[in-house]
Parts: structure tokens; C-alpha cells; sequence
């Protein structure tokens, strides 16, 4: 792509934050390219069956988002968009690398399935700035049997549940921590799914320690409710201060452990029962996906929730000039906050472009957005994840599937191979050296670490798990590519 093709921005992630983004900056005047791994908007909270197929499914559209107005007329913004040529989306790819070059910045892109298809001199987008609203993924923690067929992350469950309307088994416990649990199991419940148990490790009790934060966000106090309504009419049982500690089956998991917890996450003796489910939902909230970000370089900080996220200003600039961030990327807080931070953040790029003044609305959006972060803070104090959630492991736990390094091998380490944070550990050990880098057992092993060391884990032990220079999988011949693209660039300059 030649420097004339460059666009003012480009927005990866075409989820809340992204597609907002994506739409705001348009109706500013920039050009702007949308970037996203999936054939269609939305990100995760959007998710929704494939429009192409409509027919296929016995709900079209919406299968019961919230805010789903809120999508189509975003969708609807982004179609006129892209017909007035103001908006390219490219959809169905992921950025693999993204780099400064220039005055702007180069993403090197590769197709999410398939062979690439696109000539090597358009698989890079060229923009002046860049608002990175990549969200994040499901936060796991090991458990004995957490690796039989039938244990998924709930956000997995959900997503085969909006995206496909397919439940993924006929008897579920959903168990973990946050209202994200409530939503899943509804879900579940309401495609017919017998949900026998949701287990919460932490007492509801811990929302009432900090009231005011937690009536910033009436909304979502609203959807609890109906959350709660349908699990009575549902008959859905919910155990606070309870954790699955194991689960069970020949082949697949047939059964799970439950057991109840003190304030720590330390499990109660002779509270242990055993409960029948072919499917068990985790969810320990989530993961900022921030491979982009740190492979920029960007400054980063520790969330209350203990996970990594990008510092950004009060107007969603990062460290870096012309890079943005939005959404989760900035800490987990939800859909609507990540709207008003994709909002902000292509506000912010269109001031610092000279198109347009950082004004009133800016002034909203950031209102807007502390009222949401107070309300986040609370929600991750009221849901922590448990200090002592390593007690439940045995020595031969799985804590990397990929590497299979067992718990007990990654905590030799420390005890006996002296070994005193999590880099050592990987490099010792090779927990997080596998295909999946530590997206999976990461935010574990760097807990596994801490409970050994003594030492909780700081930006800079989380950034070393974070750092993965290939930001998704790619073909050699992606790699390949970059020299040939380079050649034909010097050609025509
Ligand atoms: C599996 C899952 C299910 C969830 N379901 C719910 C739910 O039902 N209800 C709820 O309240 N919250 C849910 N959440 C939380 C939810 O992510 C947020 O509230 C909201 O979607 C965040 O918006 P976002 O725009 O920041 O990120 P996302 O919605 O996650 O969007 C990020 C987008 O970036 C794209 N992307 C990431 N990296 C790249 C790359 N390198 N190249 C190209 N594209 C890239 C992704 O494909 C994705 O579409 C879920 C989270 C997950 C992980």
C-alpha cells in the first residue's frame, strides 16, 4: 500500500469499543480502516449468529443482548460508512505485528482461517495514528480434571450460545467468580439447559463494602435483578462462597466436587459434596489481550483485578504518540464503558489530527467513563479471585496444557531450582512456552509464583508474560512476506 493509501486512522477491534471508535472518527472526517479477526462486527458482547445465514437459525439476530439498538445503529452507521468510502473494513483478519514506521504506523495483517488470498502489498495497513480496542479473553485457573472434554471457559459457552445457538451440554455447573457467572447461567438456563449449580467463591456480602460504587452503574444492578428472577422461575440454585475443587468422569467430565470456602478461598472441611453436571462453566473474569500493545511498547499498569492493562490519559492516548486505546485493553468495565472509551478515543484522535476540538462531548464521555471505572472497582473488590485458589490444585495439576508442566513442577522450581519469578519460571520449567504463550496459563503461573515467592507480581513480571512478538499464530511465509513487502516499498519510493 503506498503512502497515498494511508489512512488518518485504524482501528483494531471491531467490538464495543473499536466499532464505536470506528464510526465516531468517521463522522469527524477521518479515513479509517476497521480491523477485525471476525467476518462481522461486534466483538464478544455483540456476538450474534453469521448474517449471512440467517435462516439457519431459530433466532436471527439478537439471541437476548443487551444494548442490542445500540449495535444496530452502529452497524448501520459503519455500512453508510464504508458505501461513502470513509470507512474500509477489513474483516476476517488479525493483526499479527504492529509497528511505528514513519510518521505513522504499519499492521501487518493475516487471514483468521484459510489461506491468504490478498496480494503480500495489501496485507499491511498504513495509518497516522491508531486506536487499539483488542478486548480481552477468559481468565482460567487450574483445577484437577479442568482439562477433561465438557470444562469450558464461560465465555466459551456463551459465545456457542449467542454465535450458535448450541448449548454445550444438557447439565451445567458455572462456577468462578463476578455477575459474568449470572449472565452464562441464564443464558444456559433459558436454551433449556438443566444448570444445577452456580457457585460463586466469593459472598455476595462483599458488594455491600462499597455502596456507592456499586450504585454508580443502576443498569447493570437492574440486570442482576433479572438475572436473579429467572433463576427462581428457573429453579437455578446459587451457592456463594463455593468453588469446584475437582472434577470428574471417564473420557469427559460427568461430575465435579464442590466445596465451601472461607473469606481466603481456603475450602472448609467436611463441606465437600459431589454434584452430577456434563458441563462446567469457569469464569475468574478476564484477560486484557494486549500483545499489540506491548509489542508497541506501551506503557502499562496493574488493574485492581490484578491483570496487566495500557495506561492511558484522560483522553484514551497511550504512551506512545497517535496510539489509542479503548475498551478492555484499558481494564475490564464492560460494554457501555468500552463505547464511551471507543468514543473518546477517536474524539481524541480527530483533536490531535486538527480536525476537530477535544469539546463538550469529550467532557460527557469522560464523566461518563469515571462513573463506569468507579463501578468496576467495585466489582473486582466484591469479586477478587480467591489468595489461596492454589490450595485446591494437587501436585499433579496441569497448570500449562500446552507444555503440560504440572503444578508441582512449576513450583519446584521456585523451592528447589531457586528460580524467583514467573520469567524464570517459564524459562525453566516451559510453562507458557507453548502454541497458546501463556494466554491461558499465564495470570496462573503468575499466581502460583506469587503464593511460593511471597512477592505478588508487579507490571513488569506480567509484561515479560504479556510479551509475544508474533501477536497471533502466522505462517512462515507471513514472515517471509514482510522482507518482500519492504523490497517493493523501496522500489517505489
Ligand atoms: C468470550 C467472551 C464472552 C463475553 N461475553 C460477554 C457477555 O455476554 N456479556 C457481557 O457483559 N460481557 C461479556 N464479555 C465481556 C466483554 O468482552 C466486554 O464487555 C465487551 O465486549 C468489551 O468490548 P471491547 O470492544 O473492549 O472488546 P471485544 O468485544 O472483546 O472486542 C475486541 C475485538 O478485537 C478483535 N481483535 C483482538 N485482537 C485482534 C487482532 N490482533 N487482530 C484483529 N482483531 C483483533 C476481536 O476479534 C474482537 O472482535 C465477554 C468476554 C469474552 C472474552
Amino acid at each position: 500500500m503506498t503512502a497515498e493509501r494511508m489512512v488518518d486512522l485504524a482501528v483494531v477491534g471491531a467490538g464495543p469499543a473499536g466499532l464505536t471508535a470506528a464510526v465516531t472518527a468517521a463522522d469527524l472526517g477521518l479515513s479509517v480502516a476497521l480491523i477485525d479477526a471476525a467476518e462481522q462486527t461486534g466483538g464478544q458482547y455483540w456476538r450474534h449468529p453469521d448474517e449471512r445465514h440467517r435462516a439457519a437459525f431459530a433466532r436471527p439476530e439478537s439471541t437476548g443482548h443487551h444494548h442490542w439498538h445500540r449495535y444496530t445503529d452502529l452497524r448501520d452507521r459503519l455500512q453508510r460508512a464504508v458505501r461513502a468510502g470513509s470507512v474500509r473494513h477489513v474483516a476476517g483478519r488479525q493483526v499479527w505485528r504492529a509497528a511505528a514506521e514513519g510518521a505513522g504506523f504499519a499492521l501487518h495483517t493475516t487471514p483468521s482461517v484459510g489461506r491468504d488470498a490478498v496480494p503480500v502489498a495489501e496485507r499491511t495497513v498504513r495509518a497516522r495514528r491508531v486506536v487499539l480496542a483488542t478486548g480481552a479473553y477468559d481468565r482460567q485457573l487450574p483445577v484437577p480434571g479442568w482439562t477433561l472434554p465438557g470444562v469450558m471457559a464461560a465465555g466459551g459457552v456463551q459465545a456457542l450460545l449467542k454465535a450458535n445457538q448450541v448449548a454445550a451440554g444438557r447439565r451445567a455447573v458455572v462456577a468462578g467468580t463476578g455477575p459474568f457467572l449470572l449472565s452464562v447461567a441464564a443464558g444456559l438456563a433459558e436454551a433449556g439447559v438443566d444448570v444445577v449449580a452456580v457457585c460463586d467463591a466469593n459472598a455476595l456480602s462483599r458488594w455491600a463494602r462499597t455502596p456507592l460504587r456499586a450504585l454508580q452503574e443502576p443498569g447493570k444492578l437492574l440486570e442482576g435483578v433479572g438475572y436473579a428472577a429467572q433463576f427462581v422461575r428457573s429453579r437455578v440454585p446459587l451457592y456463594t462462597r463455593t468453588v469446584v475443587t475437582e472434577v470428574r468422569g471417564e473420557g469427559r467430565a460427568s461430575a465435579v466436587t464442590l466445596q465451601k470456602v472461607d473469606g481466603r478461598g481456603n475450602p472448609r472441611p467436611g463441606t465437600a459434596r459431589e454434584v452430577e453436571a456434563d458441563l462446567v462453566a469457569f469464569g475468574w473474569g478476564f484477560t486484557p489481550q494486549l500483545e499489540l500493545a506491548v509489542g508497541l511498547g506501551l506503557g502499562t499498569r496493574v488493574d485492581v483485578d490484578a491483570s496487566l492493562v495500557v495506561e492511558v490519559d484522560q483522553a484514551q492516548r497511550t504512551t506512545l504518540d497517535g496510539v489509542y486505546a479503548a475498551g478492555e485493553a484499558t481494564g475490564i468495565g464492560g460494554a457501555v464503558q468500552s463505547c464511551a472509551e471507543g468514543a473518546l478515543a477517536a474524539r481524541a484522535a480527530a483533536a490531535d489530527a486538527g480536525r476537530d476540538a477535544l469539546g463538550r462531548d469529550a467532557r460527557r464521555l469522560r464523566r461518563r467513563i469515571a462513573r463506569g471505572r468507579r463501578f468496576a472497582v467495585g466489582m473486582h473488590r466484591a469479586s477478587p479471585v480467591p489468595e489461596a485458589w492454589s490450595r485446591w490444585l494437587t501436585p499433579d495439576t496441569l497448570v500449562c496444557r500446552c507444555e503440560e508442566v504440572t503444578a508441582a513442577e512449576a513450583t519446584d522450581t521456585v523451592g528447589c531450582l531457586g528460580a524467583d519469578d514467573a520469567r524464570d519460571v517459564r524459562v525453566t520449567a516451559r510453562p507458557g512456552m507453548g502454541w497458546c504463550q501463556g494466554r491461558v496459563c499465564g495470570f496462573a503461573l503468575a499466581g502460583l509464583v506469587a503464593a511460593e515467592t511471597g512477592q505478588a507480581p508487579t507490571a513488569a513480571d506480567l509484561d515479560t508474560l504479556a510479551k509475544r512478538p508474533l501477536g497471533v499464530p502466522v505462517r512462515l511465509g507471513d514472515i517471509a512476506a514482510l522482507a518482500e513487502d519492504e523490497s517493493t516499498r523501496t522500489e517505489h519510493a
